[in-house]
């Protein structure tokens, strides 16, 4: 009876504190960032950089043509590979990642332009770095937001009710409204579990809209995955901001990070809402990961950096930082990579020979 007390009292008492922690990027106005130190940029500041800084010359010049290297992949290993987990860049922040036997796709957008309409808007640079048609099955599809060069509605309806569609809080009604209804929403901290894959639906540091009226209605996230011995994260767009620190301490050590690294001038606009490359560093350190995939980048000119520049910067803050380069995958669009057994599976495996050999 005093147990059960007990019981009733401290569920009364911690179900507000949680209440309140869990709730706090929730406003009746929308979602929003709900740490000190984020300064929002309203409608001003984009007309400021759009088109003042354009009539007064503050624009800076850039080259019209990049040519970024595509490796060739016409996708025959991945629709055959069902045992070793791979990495591939499909450009922007799409990634097919191939984790115990599931093929996961992040942000995916195949479109020409990522854009409501496909005659103007941001067009792509580079092409995908494997045609959609010689796609594995897909099993599952995560989405970190609802900008038009991370949630392409052309693609989603291509793929189709067949995956299954890991989305923030409020994507899943537009889904809906596209006539997909396999999905999950989740809210900060939610986790998940698919077949054998655990996901967890992590803070970020942005903003989403896809109209003039729709501003913050639909929540933004970075996700973990992980399997049975590897971890990785999957950052969508992001300022650096101090929740990497505690996504590294309550999931890591990651196995591998995938971090945004373009789209970040000019900073008085965009350090809010996209990291520079030596901020991704600062991010892949506080998330305590091993490998550094960067993406978000050669693809689609979103921002006032030239597009060839941020991997430049990476590689400087790598320098600077007196890093291991190796253990940073500039992939090109298109490559693909085996992920090797992680430490502690390595670990593993060495003690159970060991153990096999002395039996
Ligand atoms: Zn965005
Ligand atoms: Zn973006």
């Amino acid at each position: 009876m005093r147990f059960s007390l007990l019981l009733i009292w401290s569920l009364l008492v911690m179900l507000p504190i949680r209440h309140l922690s869990a709730q706090a990027h929730h406003t009746p106005e929308g979602f929003h960032n709900p740490w000190p130190g984020f300064e929002d940029r309203g409608l001003g500041d984009l007309f400021k950089w759009m088109i003042w800084d354009r009539i007064t010359g503050k624009k800076p010049d850039r080259p019209d043509t990049y040519h970024f290297k595509v490796e060739a992949n016409d996708g025959r290993f991945l629709r055959k590979n069902h045992t070793q987990n791979t990495i591939t860049w499909i450009g922007h922040s799409t990634l097919l990642i191939q984790l115990d036997g599931l093929n996961i796709l992040t942000d995916p957008i195949w479109s020409e332009r990522a854009s409501p309409v496909q005659f103007m808007g941001p067009k792509r640079f580079t092409p995908p770095g494997v045609a959609f048609n010689d796609l594995p099955s897909i099993d599952v599809v995560l989405i970190s937001h609802d900008h038009y060069d991370h949630l392409d509605k052309n693609t989603i309806q291509r793929l189709g009710n067949k995956p299954f569609y890991l989305v923030p809080l409020g994507v899943g009604d537009l889904l809906k409204s596209w006539g997909i209804t396999h999905f999950q929403e989740l809210d900060w901290w939610d986790e998940i579990t698919f077949n054998h894959l655990r996901f967890v639906c992590t803070p970020a540091q942005h903003f989403s809209g896809r109209t003039p009226f729709d501003r913050n209605l639909r929540l933004w996230a970075g996700w973990v995955i992980q399997g049975k011995d590897k971890k990785i994260y999957f950052g969508g767009d992001s300022g650096y901001f101090p929740g990497f620190q505690t996504i590294g301490t309550r999931l890591g050590p990651f196995d591998l990070a995938a971090l945004p690294i373009g789209a970040y001038k000019p900073r008085w606009f965009m350090s809010a809402v996209h990291m520079d490359p030596a901020e991704a560093v600062r991010a892949y350190l506080d998330l305590k990961a091993k490998i550094f995939v960067p993406i978000h980048w050669a693809t689609f000119d979103l921002a006032d950096e030239p597009l060839d520049e941020p991997p430049k910067l990476l590689k400087k803050a790598i320098h600077k930082q007196q890093l291991n380069a190796d253990n940073f995958w500039i992939l090109k669009v298109g490559e693909m990579r085996i992920l090797h057994d992680s430490i502690q599976a390595r670990a593993n495996k060495n003690f159970n020979a060991k153990n096999e050999g002395q039996k």
